[in-house]
């Protein structure tokens, strides 16, 4: 399931937000609403939503918990909500 999960994720070919297609060179991001992959001009239209700050607070403290106990290593998943990464 990590697996599957960290390529659905990691390999996106469009913005799940706005379809835009992603290259393997584009910088992509993931939601902290939804966790799918978007495009960072999406991002930044996500940073102004007014609830973003405290979503983003819960999301990466119950992905922490998560990641850890369903599969040991996050490898970085739940960091790639805040710092741009290509395929
Ligand atoms: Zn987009």
């Amino acid at each position: 399931m990590a697996d599957e999960w960290a390529e659905q994720l990691t390999c996106a070919t469009q913005c799940s937000r706005c379809d835009q297609k992603m290259g393997a060179d584009d910088q992509r991001i993931l939601s902290v609403y939804d966790h799918q992959a978007i495009c960072m001009q999406c991002k930044n239209e996500e940073e102004q939503r007014p609830d973003y700050e405290d979503v983003s607070k819960q999301m990466i403290g119950q992905c922490l918990i998560d990641t850890e106990m369903k599969w040991g290593d996050p490898q970085g998943y739940c960091y790639h909500h805040f710092y741009p990464f290509k395929c």
